[in-house]
């Protein structure tokens, strides 16, 4: 599902983010990416939705040679790619219904399709009856439920999530965490950096470690292994 090669990221200012990085991620894995502050995380995710570019080394992710991706092909890419954002990203003046359905507008899905579409995962997120709502009128939790909501909505092969958790309390960290198992468990590929300790070391899962852009340690079944 992800292949990465020799990829090295070197930022305009001269950091080098990601030094050397090969990794292999298949088809219905649930990885988890951890490290401490300023490791290359971000980068090491954001170039798999091609936020970023590598400077050196090949990416592909679902087929698509990231390496080799014009522009104009990554709207495309992205159709099968679902992510999510600590801060949620949710556009404040549009309903849940709206931020979910927006993704399905932008490619012309039919609104019949659109409504059933939205329905179907607002239901998974058990966000149906404030489907009229906006996002200020949501709890943070509830936010990134719409957030996960519109991640899965054109049903992706994989979802890249970073700090998913990061702006909320445990018990809602939790709550969230039981909808990417439930996604996950449907098959879709997850991939979330993470500094949640006891989340990583409770849904035990596949623990990719990052330091100074290198890959540390790459364990199934593996621990946080760092303070929290
Ligand atoms: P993490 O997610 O593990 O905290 P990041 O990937 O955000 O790590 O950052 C890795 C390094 O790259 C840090 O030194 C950071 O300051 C630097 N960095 C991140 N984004 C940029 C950017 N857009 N421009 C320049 N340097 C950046």
């Amino acid at each position: 599902m992800i292949e990465m090669q020799d990829v090295y990221k070197k930022y305009k200012n001269g950091v080098i983010a990601v030094n050397g990085i090969q990794v292999r991620i298949e088809q219905g894995e649930f990885v988890y990416v951890v490290g401490p502050s300023g490791a290359g995380k971000s980068t090491f995710i954001k170039m798999m939705y091609r936020e970023e570019r590598p400077s050196k080394g090949t990416i592909v992710v679902n087929g698509f040679n990231l390496s080799k991706l014009r522009n104009k092909r990554v709207p495309l890419f992205r159709r099968n790619i679902g992510v999510v954002f600590q801060d949620f990203k949710l556009l404040p003046k549009l309903t849940v219904f709206e931020n979910v359905a927006y993704a399905l507008e932008v490619i012309e899905e039919h609104p019949k399709v659109i409504k059933k579409r939205v329905m179907e995962v607002l239901d998974l997120v058990q966000l149906k009856h404030k489907a009229r709502m906006i996002p200020s009128e949501l709890s943070g939790g509830e936010q990134q439920r719409v957030s996960i909501a519109r991640s899965i909505v054109n049903a992706p092969k994989v979802v890249i999530a970073d700090e998913p958790t990061g702006n909320l309390d445990p018990d809602t960290s939790w709550e969230i965490m039981k909808i990417f198992e439930e996604i996950n468990t449907r098959g879709t590929t997850i991939v979330m950096a993470t500094h949640n300790k006891d989340i990583v070391n409770t849904l035990k899962r596949r623990v990719i470690a990052i330091e100074n852009g290198k890959i540390v340690r790459d364990h199934e079944r593996g621990d946080y292994g760092y303070e929290a």
